[in-house]
């Protein structure tokens, strides 16, 4: 048995596979005493003489079947019997749980390169993956187990929308008006990458009833645009927050921008780094990865310097993720967002990469994309 992600990965080197694999090898090892093996060996040990038992008594007194099949009922019935008094269930479940505590893999990092972009995540702490992984019904042979209700570690990315500021081509204000609109009607909740990080468990009880809104390009040495301006005074009477991704370059904050970011994210808003100089992540890691980690470093050290805040999400330059993102992750960041894939992410690694939509025709059509392609 092995296990994908959405978008191909294969989790040959966590512990997800691992676990996968060791409970097909002990399913495969129980069966000889499953209730079905057990009744069967019986069944061909008692078949034999009720058959016997017919013939003669069809040869000798030529009767009606009547006794002779009362005959085979009883016969069948009493293996039926034995095989349930010598074949428990609850002690071969307790076995199970026991045995796989002793192989369970060290506790290590296991770092994996992405071979695409648009790959999920990375790091498997392998200790934690399994515990996560453990059957929930590990109890005693009591007659209540009781059950905690444990989820997946792999869950579906917040469906979640892309913006910029307004173009020449396109009103990112009117749009954006029209598309909380339709988050009201359908009663979503908004919320950030930050919110999953301190509460992991919102994304498996809410699935399907939340979304998350980011707006690019913002830039922490200049004014705020008009139209980002707009866009946060639609989220701000809304009450829902959004993702800010902010380029850093230059030598000094816009006060007035820096102090508008500061209020945001002490109201639950995100500040997160993209970049300092907005490079392509991708291509520059192909040169340079000591230059690839300084535009992250750099652009986190000058939010945290202006803002007061030390971002743990990366807004991806045109979506592109790099190949190792142990790099990334090294820079302290969390959540690697890009565009393509991503649709899921495993919340028992060390880092995730999420993808996004953007405005596709109205905010009605958008919305019933982004639905349909982060919750299928
Ligand atoms: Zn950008």
């Amino acid at each position: 048995m092995s296990a994908r992600s959405d978008d191909g990965w294969p989790w040959t080197e966590d512990g997800l596979t691992t676990m996968d694999e060791r409970e097909y090898e002990h399913e495969k090892s129980r069966k000889p005493i499953t209730a079905t093996n057990h009744l069967n060996g019986s069944m061909k040990k008692f078949s034999i003489f009720p058959r016997l038992l017919l013939s003669i008594l069809l040869l000798v007194c030529g009767a009606c079947a009547s006794p002779a099949t009362q005959i085979v009922s009883e016969s069948t019935a009493t293996p039926t019997s034995t095989m349930q008094a010598t074949s428990p269930a609850t002690p071969t479940l307790l076995m199970k749980s026991t045995a796989m505590f002793p192989i369970l893999p060290t506790p290590s990092l296991t770092a994996v390169s992405f071979p695409l972009p648009t790959q999920t995540l990375v790091f498997i702490p392998s200790a934690t993956a399994t515990e996560m992984l453990l059957p929930t019904a590990t109890g005693t042979p009591a007659a209540s187990p009781t059950v905690t209700p444990t989820f997946s570690p792999v869950r579906r990315t917040p469906a979640t929308l892309m913006l910029h500021p307004s173009s020449d081509v396109f009103d990112s204000v009117a749009f954006l008006q029209a598309f909380v609109q339709i988050l009201q009607e359908n009663g979503i909740e908004v919320i950030t990458y930050q919110t999953i990080s301190e509460h992991p468990e919102i994304t498996a009880v809410e699935q399907g009833r939340l979304v998350i809104i980011t707006i690019d390009d913002i830039s922490l040495q200049a004014p705020l645009d008009d139209s980002v301006q707009g866009m946060i005074a639609i989220l701000l009477e809304a009450d829902y927050p959004a993702v800010l991704g902010v380029v850093t370059e230059g030598q000094a904050a816009d006060d007035e921008t820096a102090q508008t970011l500061r209020d945001l994210s002490a109201q639950g808003w995100e500040i997160a780094a993209h970049t300092d100089t907005h490079q392509n992540l991708g291509e520059l890691e192909a040169l340079s990865p000591g230059d690839m980690r300084a535009e992250i470093r750099t652009c986190g050290d000058k939010l945290f310097e202006a803002v007061g805040v030390r971002p743990i999400t990366l807004v991806l330059p045109y979506g592109q993720m790099v190949q190792n993102a142990k790099l990334i992750y090294k820079e302290h960041i969390i959540w690697a967002v890009g565009i393509n894939g991503g649709v899921t992410y495993n919340s028992a690694g060390l880092l995730y990469y999420v993808g996004r939509e953007g405005p596709d025709g109205d905010a009605d059509l958008t919305f019933r994309i982004m639905m349909q392609r982060f919750n299928p």
